[in-house]
């Protein structure tokens, strides 16, 4: 769905998706990385952003560098999070230091100029979210936990108390995920999200794999988090998805499932200029 309106930066070694060209978000640097155009060796080739793993963190800091310059986005400080899976939200402010080890949560607002936010996934959701006029932006990480629990809502809240945002005019962008087509998972997954969200179970479609005494389902979370948020106020029109499964695409993404845990991370960031 809406494929067609990304735009792959091949001119920057095909590094990252952005919608670069939508009016609204000129003042707006953004980017969802794919895993071409960096420095690290198998099974991290090549923009891998995670330490987690086994790559080394000279290489880390040298694809992150490659990317933002790839930005313009010249000395920006780029803002990440020990990423745990639950509903919290972080705010940076005009003079919060970038801190080793990060802090823990799955999603940073802020409305500080320069300031960058970054989550990383290799199957999770990312969601980046920008009030432009209101000049507050936001990151998501959203694996199915996060999502379930609420995350989404959680992350709209913390950005109406930093900058008076209004959902009528947010955009929201959801970047490479695990698809319905891959992403398989059990009854205990789709019995937490539809006790909290009834309507989510028009987003779980039996998986053929499965028997009958144990259950399958495969889950699209892009089309969950798009129906959540326009729950919350957001025009449907202004949430654009990259529809691209990160299992289905090896040479372009990481994914968990595929790859198994010692693969690479794609970065998704967001910031004000
Ligand atoms: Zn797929």
């Amino acid at each position: 769905m809406q494929n067609g309106i990304w735009k792959q930066e091949d001119r920057q070694g095909g590094r990252f998706y952005s919608l670069c060209h939508h009016p609204r978000l000129q003042g707006v640097i953004h980017a969802f990385s794919t895993r071409r155009g960096g420095v690290s060796p198998p099974p991290f080739d090549s923009l891998n952003f995670s330490t987690s793993t086994g790559d080394l963190p000279a290489r880390v800091q040298a694809n992150r560098e490659a990317l933002l310059q790839s930005l313009d986005a010249g000395e920006a400080c780029l803002h990440t999070l020990r990423q745990v899976h639950s509903t919290r939200v972080r705010r940076v402010q005009a003079d919060d230091p970038i801190t080793l080890p990060p802090p823990e949560g799955d999603a940073l607002v802020t409305a500080c100029p320069g300031h960058f936010l970054g989550v990383l996934t290799a199957d999770c959701c990312p969601i980046l979210i920008a009030s432009p006029e209101e000049r507050v932006v936001a990151a998501i990480h959203a694996g199915w936990k996060g999502s379930g629990d609420g995350i989404g809502p959680t992350c709209l809240d913390a950005m109406k108390e930093a900058g008076a945002c209004h959902p009528e005019r947010m955009l929201v962008l959801i970047g490479p995920t695990i698809g319905p087509c891959c992403y398989q998972v059990g009854e205990e997954v789709r019995e937490a999200f539809v006790s909290r969200h009834p309507f989510s179970e028009a987003h779980f479609a039996v998986d053929p794999a499965g028997r009958p005494r144990t259950p399958r389902w495969k889950l699209d979370l892009p089309a969950f988090h798009r129906q959540l948020l326009v729950r919350c106020g957001i025009p449907e029109e202004n949430i654009y998805t990259l529809s691209l499964c990160t299992r289905c695409h090896p040479q372009l993404f990481f994914s968990y499932r595929r790859d198994g845990a010692v693969t690479g991370r794609m970065l998704s960031l967001i910031g004000l200029a």
